[in-house]
């Protein structure tokens, strides 16, 4: 480790000069070792389609009204009772909620900053002001800050750094406080988060420093953005302390410890997935953005050992991760349970951004497929039609008895993390690189923004997307420009058409590649694909248990499921699909809010498999014909609890 320090004192010091305004989700722009560089959320404008739907409910009425909650569940009273003056011990109001409130509270604050970039709103903006003032009023003269550990429980600060979150929620505020840099300008939150800080890099560190640990991993990625921000390297070498798993002796760490934490051991000793899904998959995005900084080589393997582990063993059909209710974390390799899968929203998401690290790194349409899997099935379901109602977990099976979708959580941090990923959705679409423009999502949307030779670009997205294949790009630079254009093929479209200005172009788009068009292009220009939507059986690897014998159907970039009120028939357990039956695929505009179902003439047992025998000398057979109707796997449960499934049989 002592040696990585000393590459980073070499690399740097790299403050970039971006205006806050042109700073991405990331800001990759001085990063060594990014190929892409991300696109400012501002630039991307959603138009009327599928995500902008989802954009405007997360926006107009996910985000108020969590604010609301935070309010009654006392998240924010929580900081106003330590910013009165001080009593001489306890503060006189309890503190209310589990220890890691103030992370939702961050989490939220980060969305609404967001949300501000796409969507300007003074009022909005005010209501943060005065969130962030408050926030900020309860913060320490050290610079220390957390509700939970001041007052009455001072003296456990850094007594618990296994279970304790200090550092977790340290991390969301640098987060919130550089999206709301980067969407206003103003600093306020940024400089407290700094002030955080520069208290631990004073007191914190090798010994005989006091040792510091991320019990739940999240700090790292933070303290990279934070470098990429403030230009302050310090920032980074905290990480790399943290990445080091030095302190294992000092902090008395059992195995048990690292494996459900996946920090407190060496990064690079890792080479599988194991505990907590999302501890394990933020502290990997961390490293990436190590990585991303430093280009060290350690850190490089060890993160193609964990992606391939995860997206060759461990991921759900729906982009879904986290096995295991219990420790909330991965299983053994192929160990993907149905209705038992607890694939926490947020895992899915930190599967989202460990992705969009390694996508910025190489430019590989490998890091985007399992991005655009889960965008579309494991995060989508997260939140309802209605914006008021998350999951927590997104199992593949679910009954009636299962209510999964609730308006608050005791542990409210899957809310806010859809909510800010839903309102910064447009920035994930395009990226730069010094070749030219990237398109990695394809959604009604403009970008307005410029190539990395400066010179200014517009282009302009109409595609029926998810629902039909039409893809049409229109290009406007400024005046006649030669660069790339990168269009992602998504792995599912085997066969693509190609016409650029109405005429078919020599390119082959390949599938699961991106498709490098350079030429010298015109204001105007158009770009047409047409992706291959036909209706596809998914198989699982045979290793996975639960799904042998078994297929989910997928149409585009939506996973498919049968729910019980699409099928008035036969229990959804009690019904296979036929292989020689076709399906056909329909638009509804009144379902659901306007989806394409699917139908198929399926089979369903002679009679409820409740009531047959648990073991019989004859295998049961499905063989009576009954129509079946599936529906896209996101909108589970947003008609009520029901019977529901992924994985059918497949007779
Ligand atoms: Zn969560």
């Amino acid at each position: 480790m002592r040696l990585t320090l000393a590459v980073l004192a070499l690399c740097l010091p790299a403050l970039a000069q971006t205006p806050w305004r042109d700073q991405g989700l990331l800001h990759l722009a001085a990063s060594p070792h990014a190929r892409l560089h991300p696109v400012p959320v501002r630039s991307v404008t959603l138009q009327p389609g599928f995500w902008k739907a989802r954009q405007d409910v997360a926006i107009g009425r996910s985000i108020p009204t969590l604010l609301a909650l935070l309010e009654e569940k006392g998240t924010l009273d929580n900081f106003r009772r330590l910013s009165g003056p001080p009593a001489g011990g306890a503060p006189a109001v309890a503190r209310r909620g589990p220890l890691y409130t103030d992370s939702d509270l961050y989490k939220w604050l980060e969305a609404a900053a967001w949300s501000l970039a796409v969507r300007p709103d003074p009022q909005l903006e005010a209501t943060l002001d005065k969130t962030i003032a408050t926030i900020l009023a309860a913060q320490e003269p050290s610079g220390y800050l957390n509700t939970w550990f001041t007052g009455e429980r001072e003296k456990l600060r850094w007594r618990q750094q296994t279970s304790g979150h200090e550092l977790y929620c340290l991390g969301h505020l640098i987060q919130a406080s550089i999206a709301y840099y980067r969407a206003t300008g103003k600093r306020t939150l940024l400089d407290g988060a700094q002030r955080f800080v520069d208290y631990l890099l004073r007191d914190f560190g090798p010994a005989p420093k006091r040792p510091l640990l991320t019990g739940h991993p999240e700090l790292e990625l933070a303290l990279a953005e934070l470098y990429r921000t403030t230009g302050n390297r310090q920032c980074l070498q905290l990480a790399a302390y943290l990445f080091s798993g030095v302190e294992q002796e000092r902090l008395k760490l059992r195995p048990r410890d690292l494996a459900y934490m996946f920090s407190g051991q060496p990064f690079t000793s890792r080479t599988a997935f194991e505990g907590h899904a999302v501890r394990a998959l933020y502290a990997a995005t961390g490293a990436a953005d190590y990585y991303l900084e430093t280009g060290d080589p350690g850190f490089r393997r060890t993160l193609d050992l964990l992606w391939a582990d995860l997206s060759s063993s461990k991921m759900f059909v729906t982009g879904g991760v986290g096995s295991r209710p219990s420790d909330e974390a991965f299983g053994e390799p192929y160990e993907l349970p149905n209705r038992q899968a607890y694939t926490e929203s947020c895992a899915a998401i930190a599967g989202l951004l460990f992705n969009q690290r390694l996508l910025a790194a190489t430019g590989e349409a490998k890091y985007a497929a399992p991005m655009e899997r889960a965008l579309y099935n494991g995060i989508n379901s997260g939140m309802s039609s209605s914006g008021t109602l998350y999951c927590y977990r997104n199992p593949l099976a679910a009954t009636a008895k299962d209510r999964i979708r609730n308006p608050w959580y005791d542990t409210c941090c899957c809310p806010p993390n859809l909510q800010r990923t839903f309102a910064a959705l447009g920035a994930y679409y395009y990226s730069t690189s010094r070749e030219g423009l990237w398109v990695h999502f394809y959604d009604n949307s403009t970008l307005d923004w410029r190539l990395e030779s400066g010179a200014p670009l517009k282009a302009v997205v109409k595609t029926g997307q998810p629902w039909r294949g039409d893809v049409e790009i229109t290009l406007r630079p400024s005046k006649q420009e030669e660069f790339t254009l990168f269009l992602r093929i998504p792995d599912w479209s085997l066969k693509t058409r190609l016409s650029i200005n109405g005429r078919p172009a020599p390119e082959a788009p390949a599938p699961g590649a991106y498709l490098a068009l350079k030429r010298v292009w015109t204001p105007g220009d158009t770009v047409a694909l047409t992706l291959d939507m036909e209706t596809r059986l998914v198989y699982a690897n045979p290793r996975v248990p639960e799904d042998n014998g078994k297929a989910a159907l997928q149409r585009g970039p939506l996973v498919y499921m049968l729910e019980q009120p699409d099928n008035p028939g036969p229990s959804v357990f009690d019904v296979a699909l036929d292989h020689a039956a076709p399906i056909a695929a329909r638009f509804q505009p009144a379902l659901l809010g306007g989806v394409t179902v699917l139908t198929h003439r399926g089979l369903a047992y002679t009679r409820p498999l409740d009531a047959a025998p648990l073991y019989s000398f004859q295998p049961a057979v499905p063989a009576r014909p009954t129509n079946l109707t599936f529906v896209p796997y996101y909108a589970f449960h947003d008609r009520g609890p029901a019977g529901m499934t992924v994985w059918v049989p497949v007779r």
